[in-house]
């Protein structure tokens, strides 16, 4: 059965986008940890990051640096950490994650309320800023 992450690339559930290549696509979390907390996600359908083929795994980082740079840029965070789990969604994916203070815990669960309007906002200004 396809995972949540291919049904959203193939257009069946929405998301907010902020980039999309022709092997990957990058939204933001739906139940996210920080403010502009956002999934890098190679399009093939693989499990476990680490059985990734080693070109598209640097793709994946290539795309995860770049995207990196561009929620930077847009929200300002000391800098912005990486997380790789795979324990909820059997699709591997990177999450990067803004940290906006020295203590922020950066674990999946310890969620912050992020409106609707402010999702939408948060995705145009960082997809505004990707150059991919
Ligand atoms: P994990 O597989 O443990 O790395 O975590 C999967 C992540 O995917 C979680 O942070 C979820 O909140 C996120 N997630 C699950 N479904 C969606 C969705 N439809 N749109 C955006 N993010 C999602």
């Amino acid at each position: 059965m396809a995972t949540i992450f291919s049904k959203i690339i193939e257009g069946d559930i929405p998301c907010h986008k902020v980039a999309e290549t022709d092997n990957h696509i990058a939204f933001l979390d739906i139940n996210p940890i920080a403010e502009g907390h956002t999934l890098v996600v190679p399009k093939k359908e693989i499990d476990y990051f680490f059985d990734l083929p080693d070109a598209l795994m640097e793709e994946t980082m290539d795309v995860s640096k770049t995207i990196a740079k561009a929620i930077d840029e847009t929200l300002n965070p000391l800098r912005t950490g990486v997380i790789v789990q795979g324990l909820e969604v059997p699709h591997a994916h990177v999450h990067l994650i803004p940290l906006y203070k020295e203590n922020q815990v950066m674990a999946l669960g310890h969620n912050v309320n992020v409106s609707e309007d402010r999702m939408l906002e948060i995705k145009k200004q960082i997809a505004a800023r990707v150059d991919l």
